[in-house]
């Protein structure tokens, strides 16, 4: 780092600290605990406990081309192409396959990736795939409703999770809490 950098650096220090708030283990553990406050009014979801099984063709036929992809052959998306980058609103992620409500807006955090990314999750949510022995650093993800593939999990997240829930666009739809459109 040469000085001209270090004094940029320096300047930028408290803004950066200001975007990303300090939480504790229990302010997660409340975020996890109260997502369905993040359901618009009367808005029924299905949970982990149904499990949503289809052929083939039946996904092809409810999903479009790119989330099909991701979804059922574990594709990646374009980073930087999914307009949930942008999205502020407070609301629910759920599962672009089955519906499965699997992160709140509180979780969601501007990780430079150009990947929709979250530091946790609604929990009980997601399978691990079974073939890591090791969960980090890199380690695949699938929704446990409908096995669909989300994305992967890495170990550089922000504090105090420390966890980078890297999530393709496409395998979500975003439901926002005042009962707008998506
Ligand atoms: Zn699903």
């Amino acid at each position: 780092m040469d000085r001209r950098t270090f004094v940029l650096a320096l300047a930028a220090a408290p803004f950066c600290a200001h975007a990303q708030p300090k939480r504790t283990m229990k302010d997660i553990d409340a975020l996890q605990k109260s997502w369905k406050t993040f359901l618009p009014a009367g808005a029924s979801v299905p949970s982990p406990a149904e499990p949503l099984k289809l052929s083939k063709d039946e996904w092809k036929k409810r999903l479009p081309g790119e989330s099909y992809k991701v979804l059922r052959e574990e594709g990646t998306e374009r980073a930087g192409t999914s307009p949930l980058n942008d999205e502020k609103r407070a609301g629910i992620y759920a599962c672009a396959g089955c519906g499965l409500p699997v992160f709140t807006s509180e979780m969601k955090y501007e990780s430079g990736t150009g990947w929709p990314s979250f530091f946790t999750t609604i929990p009980g949510v997601f399978d691990m795939k079974k073939d890591f022995y090791l969960i980090y650093p890199r380690s695949e993800y699938h929704c446990k409703r409908c096995g669909g593939h989300h994305g992967h999990v890495f170990d550089d997240g922000p504090p105090p999770t420390n966890q980078r829930w890297c999530n393709n666009g496409v395998a979500l739809k975003f439901i926002p809490k005042d009962g707008s459109k998506a």
